[in-house]
């Protein structure tokens, strides 16, 4: 899986993104990473500016196309096919775990991050196949919503994980939150690790996670139960 980020800062991606979990994806060759700086493909007259002022007037600045164009033009030169363009914007789909489970199966994944204002609305209709946001909010730019999509995909493809299995137990994984975790010492400032995780039984083990992760998702997102993946004893239980 190779990820490919359009921006005016790309020592933020480069920097956020190479460390960690992902650091280690990268070296080893299961994903990639390279930040484009629009700025270098201004026009030459322009001496790196790439914004101006939006007609109609109005407040800030907005990303002009042909830099934009070109940049992407250069990026995608060496693609066989055209790749999905994600433009990460507050008034995209809201992404979720679905949406970074679907993407992970792109060999190519460019991302445009905007800035100021935003971007003229004709570079967008030209090259954007998604329109993305992180949720109802809006930041200053689109680099932590790039990174944001970035580390969950890259959770989804086959080796970044090195026990591919934690990515299956985890929340949103079946549309339940995860159950709570816990490890070393035992007993923590008078609160004991719950009997059942000592008891060795994992039959009974994997039944109290069950009923934990349910209660988890009634309690704080009563929404996704509707939609989860839901046994016959796990509505039982629900109902009780
Ligand atoms: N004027 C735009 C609007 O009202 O929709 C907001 C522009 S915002 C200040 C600058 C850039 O940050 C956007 O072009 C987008 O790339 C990024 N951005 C801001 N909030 C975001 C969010 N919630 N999700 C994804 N990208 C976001």
């Amino acid at each position: 899986m190779n990820f490919h980020v359009l921006t005016l800062f790309p020592e933020m991606i480069e920097q956020g993104l190479n460390t960690s979990i992902l650091g280690r994806a990268m070296a080893a060759g299961y994903i990639s990473l390279t930040a484009t700086n629009i700025r270098d493909y201004a026009a030459p007259e322009r001496k790196g500016r790439v914004d101006d002022y939006p007609y109609g007037g109005g407040a800030g600045m907005v990303m002009q196309p042909e830099p934009i164009d070109r940049a992407y033009e250069a990026v995608t030169a060496s693609m066989e096919k055209e790749p999905r363009v994600i433009y990460v914007t507050p008034q995209g789909k809201v992404f979720n775990q679905s949406m970074a489970r679907e993407l992970a199966q792109e060999e190519n994944l460019v991302f445009l991050c905007g800035h100021y204002e935003g971007v003229d609305e004709r570079i967008l209709d030209k090259i954007v196949t998604d329109h993305v946001s992180i949720g109802d909010y809006v930041l200053t730019g689109g680099e932590l919503p790039a990174m944001v999509m970035i580390d969950a995909i890259s959770r989804m493809v086959p080796g970044v994980l090195t026990n591919d299995a934690s990515g299956e137990i985890e929340s949103f994984y079946d549309g339940l939150l995860e159950y709570p975790q816990y490890t070393r010492p035992v007993e923590y400032d008078g609160r004991r690790v719950p009997d059942i995780l000592l008891s060795g039984h994992h039959v009974n083990v994997e039944k109290w996670r069950r009923e934990q992760s349910l209660i988890r998702t009634r309690e704080r997102r009563p929404d996704l139960i509707p939609t989860a993946t839901l046994t016959e004893e796990d509505q039982k239980f629900l109902r009780k």
